[in-house]
């Protein structure tokens, strides 16, 4: 696949680095709502392997493993920790609403939405892994069967063709119940309870948490790599 629009902009001022370490931006949390933000890490050939805490962005783009990727308008800018900290300080100024902030000692710093490892070329996990958190997020807290929405301590793991009857552990074969729908089928099938799912439940084309996190806007620069990372996997 080919590589992206690439503007590298480094500027070499080793001393304002150095003045900000990883310490400065730990002392500042009390103040910071940034680092509760989360940064999506693509690798070498722009592809997403993982999200990641604004926390360890910082500390990935301080020991230069990483760069900043801003999407402005469809084309990537890549900045350098250096270069990052320069366009931050412009940033607060002209377009303070558009990012999180981190408060260091000496100015603010804006969270980038996407990092891009600079070492790193292994490919993304392909399949997404099966286990409660992915479930509950892939049926966003809806009881497969009524249809309801639970708060995840309400909510149980059922498996649809049940396991007395040969059912297994698969993405095809589990989803969410509340007590009551699961109480109600029992050791059935959906057919033998005459209940009805509320769709066919499948496993995700991508991490049902990243799906989520896209449909909040802050984090709408995402959606280009994910499907980028969606087809690549896909073709190859
Ligand atoms: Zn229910």
């Amino acid at each position: 696949m080919g590589r992206k629009k690439n503007n590298t902009h480094k500027h070499h001022k080793k001393a304002q680095a150095a003045a900000l370490d990883i310490d400065s931006i730990n002392a500042a949390d009390a103040v910071s709502l940034g680092l509760d933000s989360k940064v999506l890490v693509l690798n070498k050939f722009y592809l997403a392997v993982r999200v990641i805490s604004a926390r360890r962005a910082f500390s990935m783009l301080i020991s230069d493993l990483a760069e900043v990727v801003h999407v402005d308008d469809g084309a990537y800018l890549n900045y350098d920790f250096e270069s990052w900290t320069e366009v931050s300080q412009a940033a607060a100024e002209v377009e303070r609403e558009e990012h999180d902030w981190v408060r260091t000692v000496r100015f603010d710093l804006a969270v980038p939405r996407i990092i891009r490892l600079l070492g790193y070329d292994r490919l993304p996990q392909q399949r997404v892994k099966l286990n409660r958190r992915n479930l509950f997020a892939r049926d966003r807290n809806h009881c497969q069967y009524c249809g309801h929405h639970f708060p995840t301590s309400e909510l149980s793991i059922d498996h649809v063709n049940p396991k007395s009857q040969g059912g297994g552990d698969s993405w095809e074969n589990l989803v969410c119940s509340c007590i009551r729908c699961n109480t109600r089928k029992g050791g059935r099938t959906p057919q033998q309870a005459n209940m009805k799912l509320i769709c066919t439940p499948k496993r995700p084309r991508r991490n049902p948490l990243i799906s989520m996190r896209m449909t909040n806007d802050r984090y709408a620069s995402w959606k280009q790599f994910l499907d980028n990372a969606y087809w690549s996997v896909e073709l190859r």
